[in-house]
């Protein structure tokens, strides 16, 4: 089946309202809704509190003060990689969709450096950060970004347009500005702050806690007893990595049976788990399985908050067990909608793909090339959502949990900013990543079985390179 070409190379539009829009953060969502706002023709300035865009991909090995992330009064640390990440997704699929995430070669680097970078299909985090520096350049972006800018207040005038207050975390006098944007897109990102799982008796257990926010590299770990929590990605990647250093590591999970703990297929001294059920005062920590190990390490890897420390709405937008709301397809707040915006808020998907669509639809609405429903409209849209959600029996924290959700999502966006559906090969090869995870949870970077897939999106790739 020929795949369609969801957008022309350089798709650009009449603007018919230029807006002075503020964009928090630098990373490939505030990157994605820079591009499409200024090809709309508003006129655009990024807030970034890092020195370089990339976000989440600039990786770093400073640690916060707390290891487990919790403590108000920390220096935050954006980046949650580990020196060994790769990506999850293979490249073909996590790229933009008019921008292909090829090797620099293919994509005709201009000589920014860096060689042949990193040919894997699932490459290391460098490429993808590489990846994100290039589509800044090539889409001119970086004038468009304040870096060491921290975003400190967001709040409505009178007059409905949003006062922002920022100022500068490094190479100034750290003195605060406040200037006012006709519309402000938040793209801060959700996975800096952590969550925790609660285990009785932890506060008396002697060892060490810590989130995987703060993991970068295995060996610290060394002849340590580790206690893993969680079966995300990083549970899985983590677990791996710090085996080889570790003397145990105890991988917890909600998704284990709650029979005896059993070896991890192909590793030594590594045990699978039901959840914790308590930690004891004398080191010891308990399974939900009845086994108990003599523990030094708990790490949590349980997940993130959303959070917005600088967004004030008089109560208008919410946090409540990580629901973001009320949120219009997860984006507008109807009651301040179009000048306020969220990019990225969805989670188990494509990312980079669904901020460029997500990003489309808010630079057309906020031109007014698109129009919104009436607010009525998006707050029964909303609620008929959170009631389906209640039916269904989902935890309100699964809210933005789009699994088997996002194409039909994506090609929503797609169709209101009148752009095809998002091309048939990503779709399935997506499917088929998550089939060969399950399949092969060791190698599934490095051994699958869709070559005919990547080949049809070399195909479409053609008209962009
Ligand atoms: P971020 O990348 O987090 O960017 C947010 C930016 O906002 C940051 O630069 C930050 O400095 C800035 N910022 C925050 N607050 C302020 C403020 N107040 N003022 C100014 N600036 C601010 N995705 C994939 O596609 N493939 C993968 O394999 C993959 N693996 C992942 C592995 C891990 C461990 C993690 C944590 C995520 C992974 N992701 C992966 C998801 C990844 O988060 C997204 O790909 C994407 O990078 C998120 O982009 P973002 O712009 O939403 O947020």
């Amino acid at each position: 089946m020929p795949s369609s070409s969801p957008l022309a190379p350089s798709a650009s539009f009449p603007p018919v309202i230029p807006r002075r829009v503020a964009v928090i953060g630098a990373g490939a969502g505030g990157l994605a809704a820079a591009r499409e706002l200024r090809r709309e023709g508003h006129r655009v300035v990024v807030f970034e509190r890092g020195g370089s865009v990339g976000g989440t991909w600039v990786y770093t090995s400073a640690v916060e003060s707390d290891p487990l992330g919790l403590d108000p009064a920390r220096k935050v640390v954006h980046s949650s990689l580990y020196d060994s990440l790769r990506t999850n997704l293979p490249r073909e699929s996590m790229g933009f969709l008019d921008y292909p995430f090829v090797s620099r070669h293919r994509r005709g680097d201009g000589g920014g450096g860096g060689g042949e970078g990193d040919p894997r299909r699932f490459p290391g985090r460098r490429e993808v950060l590489r990846y994100l520096e290039d589509f800044a350049r090539d889409f001119d972006l970086y004038r468009l970004v304040r870096f060491w800018t921290e975003v400190g207040q967001v709040e409505r005038e009178d007059d409905g347009r949003w006062a922002v207050r920022s100022r500068r975390v490094s190479g100034g006098d750290g003195g605060e500005e406040s200037e006012v944007y006709d519309a402000v897109v938040i793209c801060n990102g959700h996975f800096t702050e952590p969550r925790v799982a609660e285990i009785p008796g932890v506060d008396a257990w002697p060892g060490k806690q810590m989130h995987s926010h703060n993991y970068r590299v295995p060996e610290p770990f060394i002849d340590q007893v580790v206690v893993i929590i969680g079966s995300s990605a990083s549970a899985h990647d983590i677990s791996r990595d710090i085996s080889s250093f570790a003397k145990e590591v105890h991988i917890a999970s909600r998704s284990a049976s709650d029979g005896t703990p059993t070896k991890l297929p192909g590793y030594g001294n590594v045990w699978l788990h039901s959840m914790v059920e308590s930690a004891h005062e004398d080191g010891h920590v308990v399974f939900q399985d009845g086994s108990s190990v003599h523990v030094d390490v708990i790490m949590h890897c349980t997940g993130y908050r959303y959070h917005f420390p600088f967004l004030e709405t008089n109560g208008i937008v919410n946090v409540d067990d990580n629901r973001v709301g009320p949120l219009y397809k997860h984006i507008f707040p109807p009651e301040l909608a179009p000048c306020l915006s969220f990019i990225g808020i969805p989670w188990k998907v494509i990312p980079f793909p669904m901020f460029e669509l997500q990003s489309k639809w808010v630079a057309g609405v906020l031109s007014g090339r698109i129009a919104l429903p009436t607010q009525e409209e998006m707050m029964e849209d909303v609620k008929a959502f959170y009631l389906q959600m209640e039916v269904a029996g989902w935890p309100k924290r699964y809210t933005h949990n789009f699994s088997g959700l996002q194409f039909e999502y994506n090609d929503w966006l797609a169709h209101e900013c009148g752009y095809p559906p998002m091309e048939g090969w990503r779709k399935q090869m997506y499917a088929a990543t998550t089939a060969n995870k399950i399949a092969l949870p060791e190698s599934y970077r490095d051994e699958w079985n869709d070559d005919h897939l990547v080949a049809e999106a070399d195909r479409d790739f053609q008209k962009f390179l």
